[in-house]
């Protein structure tokens, strides 16, 4: 393929990422949307396969079909494998593979000298592997720890060092240092060294230091950093996609970074530098007191003799594959003319959109499934609404300065006629916080996995 050709198969894959990522911005045309992606994608890794600087390899471009068959073979495995409910954890991991990427692209562009530079682009060439490596090295540790907070393998709790927005401008200060003198004295590996660690533990006490109730934000701003990490990559690999598709992924992260901050009420910076989700946590013990139970039957009968009905779906729904059950409920409530309609948080479940895509794909109609902001006031006018596995998104304390959750916009449930609670036990929810809304006068709880819960409600329907 003659390098023109290459170049217009980037324009055209790049072309292709940006309808992608228009056609997600809306459940109906987010298939498409992926669908341009994958292409777009196909093109790109044939474009760049048939180029000239590759097809000039010989033993290498081997190497990299058996690289690429490897990776595929484990993409297609963790894929199928990768259950709803763990995606996310599956997306932090994979941050961590770009950031990872990044430094090697950094460090082998920093080692290899078969191209004679002039002093300027010399310089220019060692402040791109620097802040190549810097990036990619944060992105590195700091999804790692994302993965290991959703998995649950490490505390959802934020790590509090004292003087952690100090330690954080410290190591700031001495990476700048380093990349003076690292271009200053034509490139030395002592500094790039240095560095390396120093943005390997940045971004590792980054993560570590944002609490559980702001774990939204860290997912989508570590996917805003990968992609500044293929950015820079890009750069050092004289790759003008990469470089395109990185700033895309980057801004957009950062765009829904900041969407999911203003969702939540909370300050972009601070939430970055760890300022959030770490307050001390309000006494769990302070809000217990008898709960309501109740039965499959009792809740059925309810539904029944309601006019308005409000599902308020979160991640215990994901976790027990209730969509369809709940789907069969609402159908069954709509056709006895009870009026249906569900209320999404912006963060329910583990990632963006959680909820919508687990509704979208139960075939609930999308006109009944409203934003928080759109549902929020209508709660007073509800006869009963059905919190189906989620916690901190109806959770009350929310509105109680000192905890964790406070001033995070929560799903006002409580304000219904009746509310009943789906879940197993007393278990809190991710951000570790109790829920006054067990306790409450209204409030019913319907013990037991969502789906037999759903499943029994359906049948007495
Ligand atoms: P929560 O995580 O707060 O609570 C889920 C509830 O589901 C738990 O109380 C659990 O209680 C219950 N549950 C679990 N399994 C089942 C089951 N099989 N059947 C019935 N109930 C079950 O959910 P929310 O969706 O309300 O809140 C999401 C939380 O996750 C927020 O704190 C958010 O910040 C965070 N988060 C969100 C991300 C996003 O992008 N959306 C990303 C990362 C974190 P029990 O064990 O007693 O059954």
């Amino acid at each position: 393929m003659q390098a023109g050709m290459v170049i217009t198969a980037y324009v055209i894959a790049a072309v292709l990422f940006i309808m992608a990522l228009g056609g997600l911005s809306q459940q109906e045309s987010a298939k498409r949307g992926i669908w341009l992606g994958i292409i777009g994608m196909a093109l790109a890794l044939l474009a760049t396969l048939l180029s000239p600087k590759v097809m000039a390899l010989t033993t290498g471009l081997s190497y990299i079909l058996i690289a690429m068959l490897i990776g595929s073979a484990i993409g297609v495995y963790m894929a199928k494998r990768v259950a709803m409910t763990e995606m996310p954890e599956l997306v932090a991991i994979l941050h961590s593979f770009v950031g990872l990427a990044a430094v090697f692209v950094g460090v082998n562009s920093y080692l290899d000298h078969s191209q004679v530079l002039t002093p300027v682009m010399q310089n220019i060439h060692l402040v791109e592997v620097f802040l190549g490596v810097f990036i990619g090295a944060v992105t590195f540790t700091g999804s790692l720890v994302a993965f290991g907070k959703l998995r649950g393998i490490m505390s959802s709790k934020a790590l509090n060092l004292p003087q952690r927005h100090k330690l954080n401008l410290l190591a700031l200060l001495v990476s700048a240092v380093m990349l003076v003198q690292f271009v200053n004295q034509g490139g030395n590996d002592t500094y790039l060294v240095i560095m390396a660690l120093i943005a390997l533990v940045f971004g590792w006490h980054l993560v570590a230091s944002i609490g559980g109730a702001d774990m939204p934000v860290v997912v989508s701003m570590l996917n805003s950093y990968s992609g500044w990490a293929a950015a820079a990559a890009g750069f050092l690999l004289g790759n003008d996609l990469l470089i395109v598709t990185g700033a895309l992924v980057g801004s957009s992260g950062a765009i829904l970074s900041y969407i999911m901050c203003r969702a939540m009420n909370r300050s972009f910076i601070s939430v970055i530098a760890g300022g959030f989700g770490n307050d001390p946590i309000a006494s769990d013990d302070e809000e217990e007191g008898e709960v309501q139970p109740t039965t499959a039957e009792e809740v059925a009968g309810m539904l029944t003799n309601a006019r308005s009905v409000v599902i308020t779906p979160g991640y215990g729904m994901a976790v027990a594959q209730a969509q369809y059950q709940v789907q069969d409920i609402t159908q069954k409530l709509r056709a006895q003319g009870v009026e249906v309609r569900f209320g999404i948080h912006p963060v329910a479940g583990r990632l963006p959109g959680h909820m919508n895509v687990l509704l979208a794909e139960a075939k609930v109609p999308y006109d009944i499934v409203l934003e928080m902001d759109e549902i929020n006031d209508d709660f007073a006018n509800t006869d009963v609404v059905l919190v189906i596995g989620a916690n901190d998104t109806v959770n009350p304390a929310a509105k109680k300065p000192g905890s964790p959750i406070a001033g995070m916009p929560v799903l006002e449930v409580w304000d219904a006629k009746t509310v009943i609670v789906f879940k197993r036990g007393m278990a809190s929810g991710y951000a570790g916080v109790q829920n006054p809304l067990f306790f409450m006068d209204n409030t019913k709880m319907l013990f037991g996995d969502a789906k037999a819960s759903c499943d029994q409600i359906a049948s007495h329907l």
